[in-house]
């Protein structure tokens, strides 16, 4: 084995360990390096300590374009491209750095988790790779924001200018049953 293959090796797994730590499933680590699967998994499980879930990766773009997620989804978005201007950083680097600063900027929801996982966050990458989302300008804040290719933006206006009237009742209802569930 040549010398570079060896510091080649060496950076994939130093990424398949930062995209592991910050929760990526299996099948993105599969795409982004020549790792083998059954080596992928013993990373899996030595960080988690515990087998990767199996099933399918979320594929719908709609997920994106719902309230929330589509605050949380253009905030990495922006993140993202704005990391990429540096062209000495690589693509999936600036996945991780871009998903980083994100982590620093939210607030975990009420189970733990961010409303953008890391994989959801690499989908959406993928999506806008292959062209199947695109950013529409709020007309109102100017902000950017992720939509559906081919939306019709001229009036477009984002979650945050106008949100849907449920906003912020839905995680006060939830603690509202919790509480009358611990009463009872
Ligand atoms: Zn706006």
């Amino acid at each position: 084995m040549s010398e570079k293959s060896v510091i080649d090796e060496a950076k994939q797994i130093s990424l398949a360990i930062e995209l592991i730590t910050l929760g990526a499933r299996l099948q993105v680590l599969q795409t982004e390096t020549q790792i083998s699967r059954r080596r992928l998994i013993n990373l899996y499980k030595e960080i988690h300590g515990e087998s990767p879930p199996k099933g399918m990766l979320p594929f719908s773009t709609d997920w994106y374009v719902t309230w929330l997620p589509n605050i949380h989804s253009s905030l990495f978005y922006n993140t993202y491209l704005y990391l990429r201007r540096n062209p000495a950083r690589s693509r999936m680097q600036a996945v991780v750095n871009a998903y980083r600063l994100y982590l620093e900027q939210v607030p975990l929801q009420d189970d733990g988790k961010p409303v953008l996982t890391l994989t959801r966050a690499w989908m959406l990458i993928r999506f806008f790779e292959s062209e199947m989302m695109q950013l529409s300008k709020c007309t109102r804040c100017a902000g950017k924001f992720v939509s559906h290719a081919y939306t019709l933006d001229q009036d477009f206006v984002c979650g945050i200018c106008q949100p849907p009237s449920r906003a912020g009742k839905t995680r006060k209802a939830a603690r509202a049953r919790a509480r009358t569930e611990r009463s009872s």
